[in-house]
């Protein structure tokens, strides 16, 4: 068996660690936000480079709460990428705004500038840049156009924590970054957690404000809030963890150089990194002929993968209303099509790395 991601080879090497910290948070007493999350707030921060970072229960809240905080009106239009988690969109529709779906770049499958640009309109407030599969958006073009049209570039870096754009981290390029620490993330707490951070101290404070009922002081409530606190058990595991990320975003760079290199003569399309972009591949994707045929081979033969995502987010029910049809974005549906996510993550072997690069080339009949 060679699983997509295997948490547990993960907790062999730092679990000593982390029952550690787990445990003197349990003696602390402490459960909720406190001096955990605190330190969380500010090594975060520092690792990003960063003034401020503020703790939530959960990356879709880190984009809920930001676009809240930045004013957003049931009026206004966000353009951003149908090729990604549901959470980009439907974090737009609860604010009360329009999503507007931009195609996707086909080499890296993030936002294509030139179509965000197509469609922008006197309601365009801001755009969310996704940073798929661990590799920045092209933050200079999109930059450049929120500019020229008085909009934000609000990141969405769920995916990418580590990853940098022409050296600097994402995150930390738009207005704000957006961070999820769902398990299965390069950084992962052991339930939901999340992070935005700013260089905007004001939209720190106001996240804040929101995910804490609202209220500075106890019964004193300034405005209408959330319930989107951290807590200390989640913060310590990351506190520990994240001593290792540079360390095992270094690994997934190393496996996905190793994957590309034996893939070449297949007839599979690696991925594609963006000489400005520092790749964190918190998945490895490929394109493949015949996907859903190999997908069924590989799990055949015991190995892991996944698609992310097969419908694009305009596709989806909840947005029939908006009236895309099939053929509308046509680089994101046929990415749908398309792509599969091998399996990925610091431990895997090199001997299983190898084994499904095998399985792939006996898929294509190419021994
Ligand atoms: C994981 C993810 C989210 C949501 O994060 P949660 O912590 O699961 O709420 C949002 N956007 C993208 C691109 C993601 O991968």
């Amino acid at each position: 068996m060679i699983p997509i991601l295997d948490l547990q080879a993960q907790y062999a090497t730092i679990g000593a660690e982390l029952e550690t910290a787990v445990l003197a948070v349990l003696r602390s007493g402490v459960y909720i936000l406190g001096p955990e999350v605190e330190a969380l707030e500010r090594a975060c921060a520092e690792y990003l480079g960063v003034p401020h970072s503020v703790g939530l229960a959960s990356g879709t809240d880190a984009l809920r709460l930001a676009l809240d905080a930045l004013g957003v009106q049931p009026d206004d239009e966000i353009i951003t990428t149908p090729f990604s988690f549901i959470a980009t969109a439907n974090t737009i529709s609860r604010a009360g705004a329009t999503p507007v779906f931009a195609d996707i770049d086909a080499r890296t499958f993030n936002l294509d500038p030139e179509d965000v640009a197509r469609r922008i309109t006197p309601r365009t407030r801001g755009i969310i840049a996704v940073h798929l599969y661990g590799q920045p958006a092209d933050m200079d073009a999109l930059l450049a156009l929120a500019r020229q049209h008085g909009l934000w570039v609000l990141e969405d870096a769920c995916q990418a924590l580590g990853a940098r754009w022409r050296g600097q981290p994402v995150g930390t390029l738009g207005v704000a970054g957006c961070f999820s620490f769902y398990p299965t993330k390069n950084l992962g707490a052991a339930g939901d957690a999340g992070l935005l951070c700013s260089t905007h101290a004001a939209l720190v404070e106001r996240v804040t404000l929101l995910a804490r009922h609202g209220s500075r002081q106890r019964y004193n409530a300034e405005t209408i809030g959330y319930n989107s606190r951290l807590d200390a058990l989640q913060a310590t595991i990351l506190r520990v963890k994240l001593r290792y990320l540079d360390r095992w975003n270094a690994a997934r760079r190393c496996i996905a150089e190793h994957y590309t290199e034996l893939l070449r003569d297949t007839p599979v399309v690696p991925p594609y990194a963006s000489p400005a972009a520092w790749h964190v591949y918190h998945q490895y994707t490929i394109r493949a002929p015949e996907r859903d045929a190999l997908a069924a081979f590989l799990a055949d033969q015991g190995i892991g993968t996944m698609i992310y995502y097969p419908v694009p987010i305009h596709l989806q029910p909840l947005y029939r209303h908006l009236g895309y049809q099939p053929g509308s974005l046509p680089e994101s549906e046929r990415a749908a099509a398309e792509v599969l996510s091998l399996p990925i993550y610091p431990e895997l072997s090199d001997a299983h790395l190898q084994e499904v690069v095998r399985q792939i080339r006996r898929f294509y009949g190419i021994g």
